[in-house]
């Protein structure tokens, strides 16, 4: 991955939070505050400006500076969550233009370790963490079998959206889903559903 790519990444996931806003909206209205949506639109369009005016020599620092653009843009609990996991895999990166798919499965390793440290959720608890973490673990699973980063990504992508398909069934034990117990279950982690697209757009900016 090189600089170029970075940005394409993030404006490809900025565009499908646009695109999604209604439905990531719709989703946190029924276990949550309704604004999942609105946040990520503001936090990812703020992204693409500060990317549209900065000149970038590392991949890490695209990724840091798109995560710091996060914390001060979105008020919600997803700004600092997913602020954090993206200035951890800035600073994750080795320095330079270039980084390589094992570079990337440490560095996203570290994103998905900030959001646990700062969230404190664990697997099942029906967060965003239940599509990083399966997404995670299959990026690593393809690179260490020798797949480069387009089937990696695929494959990331695929278990992210199984992970948030799979909130469904989940109670919430984390966030303001988790206010109403049992009755959270029965409905699509709006996290977890913008974690998918942001992984998304990752297979789709690499897809052969
Ligand atoms: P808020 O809940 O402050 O309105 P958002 O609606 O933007 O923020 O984001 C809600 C999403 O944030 C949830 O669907 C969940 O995936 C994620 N989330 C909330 N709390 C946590 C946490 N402690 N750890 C991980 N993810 C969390
Ligand atoms: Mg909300
Ligand atoms: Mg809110």
């Amino acid at each position: 991955m090189d600089v170029a790519l970075a940005t394409a990444w993030l404006r490809a996931a900025a565009a499908a939070v646009v695109d999604d806003t209604d439905e990531l909206t719709r989703l946190d209205a029924a276990i949550g505050d309704g604004d999942h949506g609105v946040n990520m639109r503001r936090g990812f369009t703020a992204v693409t400006a500060v990317l549209d005016g900065t000149e970038f020599t590392g991949v890490g620092e695209v990724f840091v500076k798109a995560g710091g653009t996060l914390i001060s843009k979105v008020g919600g609990a997803s700004g600092p969550l997913y602020g954090s996991a993206f200035r951890a895999v800035g600073k994750a990166l080795p320095p330079g233009a270039q980084v390589r798919p094992t570079d990337l499965v440490t560095a996203l390793r570290a994103g998905l370790e900030a959001v646990r440290r700062l969230g404190g959720a664990v697997a099942g608890d029906k967060t965003l963490v239940d599509a990083f973490g399966p997404a995670v673990a299959a990026f690593e699973e393809a690179v260490l079998g020798g797949a480069g980063l387009p089937e990696a990504a695929a494959g990331a992508a695929r278990a992210a959206g199984d992970g948030a398909r799979n909130t469904v069934a989940l109670t919430a034990r984390k966030g303001r889903a988790s206010y109403l117990g049992e009755r959270s279950a029965g409905h699509q982690d709006p996290g977890a559903t913008s974690t998918w697209l942001i992984f998304q757009a990752l297979a789709d900016v690499t897809a052969p």
